[in-house]
């Protein structure tokens, strides 16, 4: 099965994204830039790469009837967003030789194949433990800024979430305790389980969101419910309506 035409996915996915961030940023259209939702920076395009939350090692093991079902494509069962590519300064100090997107390869996809592919090692430290949640962490993260958009990034929470992007082995300070748990399942095998065309299900709950990320579940920090219209330009609204962005990043 050919994959889908990658250029157009990212301009198509570019397209959406923008649109969404212009609700609380107008000025990007005209600048044509996006913000990386892990780093927080704006960007230009060519800046910016195709990102699978569901690694390209894990889909690879799809059960082959799957990876041949015109219906499943590798970037439906991967699920996708932009994330960027330009090297990571943190204090003029260069981190990261590469973006976001590297970034999450480094630290996670491994981490997530274990998960998803039913190979966890069964005896692990601490630091193998806590990488493997927050690997889950950071693809229910991803997951839920691609189907709820930038307003899961800009709350409070989604500070949260992208500063433990970049500890992947400790988890952050303030992190509550249902986020520092996963639980996992078998991985799926029936050929006509709805994980390979929806590989994500969000739950809300008061102050976290259920993610289920095929085979794993965890908690992920929310401050606020995405699904509830955003009002802005009013004075006086209801608190659960009244939306701050926090645009707060440390890269360069
Ligand atoms: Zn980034």
């Amino acid at each position: 099965m050919p994959e889908i035409d990658l250029p157009n996915l990212k301009d198509r996915l570019w397209h959406n994204m923008q649109q969404d961030l212009a609700r609380f940023v107008p000025e990007i259209l005209e600048r044509n830039r996006l913000m990386c939702c892990a780093c927080g920076r704006f960007l230009p395009s060519e800046d910016f790469s195709i990102e699978h939350i569901i690694p390209k090692q894990t889909i690879k093991q799809d059960p082959q009837e799957v990876r041949s079902n015109p219906a499943t494509p590798a970037n439906i069962r991967a699920g996708n967003i932009l994330l960027c590519t330009k090297p990571l300064h943190y204090r003029n100090t260069r981190i990261h030789n590469n973006g976001c997107n590297s970034w999450k390869g480094k630290y996670f996809d491994g981490a997530l194949t274990d998960i998803m592919t039913g190979k966890m090692p069964p005896h692990q430290n601490k630091k193998a433990q806590n990488a493997h949640i927050i690997g889950g962490l950071a693809a229910a993260y991803l997951a839920m800024v691609s189907e709820y958009g930038y307003v899961v990034a800009l709350m409070q929470s989604g500070l949260i979430a992208r500063e433990q992007f970049f500890n992947p082995n400790r988890f952050r300070k303030g992190l509550m305790a249902k986020s520092q748990m996963i639980l996992t399942g078998q991985p799926q095998t029936a050929i006509e389980d709805q994980v390979w065309s929806r590989p994500f299900h969000f739950e809300f709950h008061a102050q976290s969101c259920l993610v289920t990320v095929r085979n794993f579940v965890v908690y992920l920090p929310i401050s606020q419910d995405p699904r509830l219209p955003i009002i802005r330009h009013l004075q006086y609204v209801p608190q659960k309506y009244a939306f701050r962005p926090n645009f707060e990043t440390v890269f360069t």
